[in-house]
């Protein structure tokens, strides 16, 4: 059993429960955050952190809380924490009261609760102080696809406010309110987009040797793909490709001149990124060749890296979550994932940690009938406070 939280935490549970049905209730997607990222810094303002800057990397909030003796001398003594504020352009079935208001808008992902306990730590922090150093919060626009992380990065959020460590925090469906995980090393998967595109002459379905068929030569490409990561990698290191479109001709009589393919790359292991590329363009290249047809191939489109935790950073950040949750309530060793996090982009920057907090018995994220757990939200407050006390500990 999780670890009940302290009762300075526990009693912010209904303000908590209430912040994050609002946000659910009027979900925003990708970089059109503007009211989140408004309550977000109105709140942050209204408890005296110490710094407040809106509009990082389009939509994102930034709340900077000094510890009880002031600002940090050097980024040794400052942390990040990161929240995302987006959600998913779906539409929600939970029948729930504080259910989406807008049609098409959901927060499938629990990024309102992820919101919810970093303001819910920021509250605390910025009341108690009982720490020396810099926390450094950050509210993520565009979690979804969109690379908020990296709009915020190539807004300068790191010069800005240098930071030697950076630690992030999402809920997962099916793991106990109150437990918690993580896993050193790669954790989550490299990802991005292809698109192949065979041409030939096309020509009537009845003459086939008076035309070239895109069709057959897009099937082999789809067959070589999966040959390709089966057979030129090396089994234990996971990674796949996804053809998820294969789009050609109109009706049954023509032979198409172009036939499309669309689908994903995915790796944990940075290093097989480039060759399974490579590779994928020799037998696109190759099968094109053998057909007599033309190939266009875009490969590697916005492309998210993997997600690696520090081990370092990580085995403190365990140490804190046994400390929050109760050493049985945590899994320091998760299994890795094939889907992708834009937090990747901060862990390639500064060492990080990525954990994973219980959201009981709900669907699963991006289902229509999930709801972030409000009985989760206390936790994740009582984790962020306790790491920042404990990553920048009193002087003295
Ligand atoms: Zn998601
Ligand atoms: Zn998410």
């Amino acid at each position: 059993m999780p670890r009940p939280v302290p009762n300075a935490i526990a009693v912010l549970a209904p303000e908590l429960t209430a912040w994050r049905r609002d946000l659910h209730a009027h979900p925003e997607v990708g970089f059109a955050v503007h009211r989140t990222a408004g309550i977000v810094a109105a709140k942050l303002r209204a408890w005296a952190v110490d710094e407040v800057v809106e509009g990082v990397g389009r939509t994102g909030v930034v709340g900077v809380i000094h510890g009880e003796d002031g600002p940090a001398d050097d980024a040794a003594r400052r942390i990040l924490l990161r929240a995302d504020m987006d959600a998913l352009p779906m539409q929600e079935a939970t029948g729930l009261p504080h259910a989406s208001t807008l049609p098409g808008a959901f927060h499938g992902c629990g990024h309102d609760g992820h919101t919810t306990m970093l303001l819910g730590a920021a509250k605390r922090l910025a009341e108690t102080r009982a720490f020396s150093g810099t926390a450094v919060l950050i509210f993520q626009p565009a979690e979804e696809g969109d690379r908020g992380a990296k709009a915020m990065m190539d807004d300068g959020l790191l010069e800005r406010w240098p930071v030697r460590a950076a630690f992030g925090l999402h809920n997962v469906p099916g793991m106990p309110v109150g437990a918690m995980g993580t896993r050193p090393g790669p954790a989550l998967a490299y990802s991005d987009r292809f698109r192949i595109t065979l041409r030939g002459r096309g020509g009537h379905a009845a003459r086939p040797h008076l035309a070239d068929d895109v069709i057959v030569a897009a099937a082999q490409v789809v067959q070589g793909l999966q040959a390709l990561i089966a057979r030129r990698r090396d089994p234990t290191n996971p990674a796949l490709i996804s053809v998820t479109r294969f789009e050609a001709g109109t009706t049954d009589n023509v032979i198409p001149q172009t036939a499309e393919l669309w689908g994903t790359l995915r790796a944990l292991d940075p290093e097989l990124v480039a060759p399974m590329i490579e590779g994928m363009e020799r037998v696109a290249k190759g099968v094109a060749a053998a057909h007599g047809v033309e190939v266009a191939c875009e490969l590697g489109l916005d492309a998210d890296p993997a997600l690696v935790n520090d081990p370092a950073v990580t085995a403190f950040a365990v140490e804190v979550m046994r400390e929050v949750a109760g050493e049985d309530a945590v899994d320091p060793a998760m299994p890795t994932e094939m889907g992708g996090e834009d937090f990747a982009w901060f862990a390639e920057a500064v060492p990080s940690c990525f954990a994973f907090i219980g959201n009981g018995d709900t669907a699963p994220v991006h289902h229509p009938e999930y709801d972030f757990d409000d009985a989760a939200a206390p936790h994740g407050v009582a984790y962020w406070t306790r790491l920042v006390e404990r990553a920048l500990p009193r002087r003295g």
